[in-house]
């Protein structure tokens, strides 16, 4: 059976060591969804609730004076443009299927509480393996490191080139 190594971040420098922990946040990459207007503080976002506050989306309560918009992350669930996709599949994800998907749905209920535009958007079954969609790149990695520190298994992490997406296959 072939071993297939993380390939590098787009931080990490040349011969570098991937690390995946608390810095795959610091990733310089803009989500396009996120950059492409500045909100005024606060705004809450009339999809989800997230509230817009010192420059960034958080979870809390909205004043009731806040601005009203959609935030990216619940822009990209209006348009169906996910930023990251995480592919589940093989003999032994089949076998154990549900289990290996409340592990995915748990790791993002976590993410959630300190990221709150990082979310799943759909999950979708297909015939040899099930596709995970979400609204940001860095939930697709947590999702792989999840899984195969549970149960180890093939994990491969391509980002798109150039811009803000992610691929993320887990294989057992
Ligand atoms: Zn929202």
């Amino acid at each position: 059976m072939s071993r297939r190594t993380l390939p590098p971040s787009p931080q990490t420098p040349q011969g570098g060591v991937t690390h995946y922990g608390s810095r795959i946040w610091d990733d310089l990459r803009h989500d396009p969804y996120q950059a492409r207007r500045k909100y005024g503080e606060p705004t809450v976002c009339a999809d989800c609730g997230a509230v817009y506050r010192h420059g960034r989306w958080q979870r809390g309560e909205a004043p009731a004076d806040a601005k009203r918009e959609v935030c990216p992350a619940c822009h990209r669930i209006r348009d169906r443009m996910p930023a990251g996709l995480v592919t589940l599949e093989g003999p032994f994800f089949a076998a154990h299927r549900d289990e290996v998907l409340r592990l995915v749905e748990h790791e993002a209920m976590r993410e959630r509480d300190t990221h709150p535009l990082a979310r799943i958007m759909e999950i979708v079954p297909e015939a040899e393996r099930v596709v995970v969609k979400t609204t940001d790149i860095h939930l697709p990695q947590r999702i792989g490191e999840a899984l195969k520190s549970a149960y180890q298994g093939e994990l491969a992490v391509a980002y798109g080139k150039d811009e803000y997406s992610v691929r993320v296959d887990w294989r057992r």
